[in-house]
């Protein structure tokens, strides 16, 4: 039996997880043992994506958040080292491009334990997001570097990385085809918001580029505001960002852009699928607008899903005009965790 170690600590993470802990737990060859290190720790950025998306109970729960980057990722490295001592995985699977991500991948290489970085490849080319920084290092320290798209492994191939790389289409998609039934089932979201399909916009804003700087928030917010005379937008406030909204003494007081707590899946999916324009700095959910199929506007100056602008879905805040739409094929079919699996038996 193989033992895999997996570190998650951030939303994003607990989605692209979800299906693959699914088929871990259903082969006979694999044994997962889960790492939460705790940088996501809230009940709305946490505990309930375990609950909805059926994610079993960590094995470790490190409860690690807050303080500056090298020293959140510092203590994260020093409890999974000694984690991954005790434990001896054959390997160590981390997603993304979190602070979580990086710990994990450094951890594992210093013991010569092999790295599996789900969502390698992807660059935004800005050596200013903390995000670049965590990716581009978990890549040169993996063995095995799962890519989402085409894009994502010719970046690895301009990096001289063509060892261990495999295109296997994109976990969050899987993830929407499973749970937006699920979703539209369980989910009151546009009842207790009083929404109509089609007639309003989700954003959703917390990368620090956007958060970090009062004048760069105030900026977002201004663009969030202006969309919201043409069509009414609801915000899931990221923790970050409404802290930073404090901190910068914004008051958002238009009826037009309304401001709600971090919402769980369930009510996220039923939010983007029925809205009529998505608008965020996220990654994550500029490929859910279209796997949606609802346009998207990105609150940034690149992105690495740039496959999502080239087929027609998605814009950058600067771009005034979308390209011709056509569909995309980069993301799979939702076998993406199967295909994964297979990769990782015969590794
Ligand atoms: N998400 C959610 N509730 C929210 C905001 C986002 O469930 O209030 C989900 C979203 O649908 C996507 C993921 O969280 O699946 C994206 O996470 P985030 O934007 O934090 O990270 P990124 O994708 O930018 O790394």
């Amino acid at each position: 039996m193989k033992k895999i170690a997996t570190i998650i600590g951030a939303r994003p993470q607990f989605i692209k997880a979800a299906p693959l802990s699914f088929e871990f737990a259903n082969s006979s060859e694999m044994q997962e043992i889960c790492i939460h290190t705790g940088q996501h720790f809230d009940e709305n950025m946490s505990g309930i994506f375990f609950r909805e998306l059926g994610l079993p109970k960590p094995a470790y729960q490190l409860d690690i958040h807050g303080g500056p980057h090298g020293q959140m990722t510092g203590r994260m490295m020093e409890a999974i080292e000694a984690i991954l001592i005790e434990n001896r995985p054959d390997a160590v699977l981390v997603y993304g491009d979190t602070n979580s991500t990086l710990a994990g991948g450094l951890s594992a290489v210093k013991l010569h334990i092999p790295v599996i970085h789900v969502e390698a490849g992807l660059r935004s080319f800005n050596r200013r997001m903390p995000e670049e920084i965590n990716r581009v290092l978990v890549d040169h320290v993996s063995s095995v570097l799962l890519c989402p798209t085409s894009a994502a492994v010719e970046n690895l191939k301009a990096e001289g990385i063509t060892a261990g790389v495999h295109q296997v289409g994109d976990l969050m998609y899987d993830a929407t085809l499973k749970m937006t039934p699920v979703a539209a089932k369980h989910s009151r979201i546009m009842e207790v918001l009083s929404l109509e399909p089609k007639r309003y916009g989700v954003a959703t804003l917390h990368r620090a580029e956007n958060t970090d700087s009062p004048e760069a928030l105030r900026k977002a917010m201004e663009f969030l505001m202006h969309l919201s005379e043409q069509v009414p937008l609801v915000l899931p406030l990221h923790p970050r960002t409404r802290q930073a909204l404090v901190r910068a003494g914004i008051a958002v007081t238009e009826d037009r852009l309304k401001l709600i707590d971090p919402v769980g899946y369930f009510d996220m999916h039923v939010l983007l699928s029925n809205a009529s324009i998505v608008a965020t700095d996220s990654g994550g959910v500029q490929k859910e607008a279209y796997f949606h199929r609802v346009p998207c506007v990105t609150l940034r100056s690149e992105t690495e899903w740039v496959e999502t602008i080239d087929n027609g879905w998605n814009r950058l805040w600067h771009q005034e005009e979308y390209q011709p739409r056509r569909e995309i094929q980069e993301y799979g079919t939702g076998d993406s965790a199967k295909r994964i699996l297979e990769i990782l038996k015969s590794a």
